[in-house]
């Protein structure tokens, strides 16, 4: 099914749905098409302003735009901010055996879970062979010494 905009002689404009491109032809041609407002018969397809420009292409352009302008320092930072906030809330801080662990739950060892912690340069290589990409985000270093 595919919905054209649809108006009248009289300026009024409504949607009809059809099966395809050709049905509204035939529909066209043999004046099935009826004005709800006037009754009128005289209706033609319009195209839809939004419908026009919601093309894939138009959307790449505006998604390149986009990318070209740099993001603003500040905005990145809050960005990152509550990154870690979500991390630390809902991430089980593993520590150091955050490798060891990453692989138990690839295998099957232990349950699922989000983990976070820290690994070592050979550490991380072993990871990506095993085929386990870690995510990594700078984090707060916490004073664990005060009080
Ligand atoms: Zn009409």
């Amino acid at each position: 099914m595919i919905v054209f905009d649809l108006k009248c002689d009289c300026g009024y404009t409504f949607e009809g749905w059809f099966q395809n491109r050709q049905d509204f032809d035939n529909q066209q041609t043999a004046s099935f098409l009826v004005c709800p407002e006037c009754g009128g018969k005289d209706i033609r397809k319009i195209l839809s302003p939004i419908r026009a420009q919601s093309s894939e292409s138009s959307l790449g352009r505006d998604l390149q735009e986009k990318e070209e302008k740099p993001e603003l320092l500040s905005g990145a930072v809050e960005v990152l901010e509550t990154l870690q906030e979500f991390v630390e809330k809902n991430f089980e801080d593993v520590g150091t055996e955050l490798a060891t662990e990453s692989l138990k739950i690839h295998y099957g060892v232990s349950e699922p879970r989000n983990i976070r912690g820290v690994t070592t340069a050979p550490e991380e290589k072993k990871l990506k062979e095993e085929g386990i990409n870690l995510l990594k985000i700078p984090m707060p270093v916490k004073n664990k010494n005060v009080n």
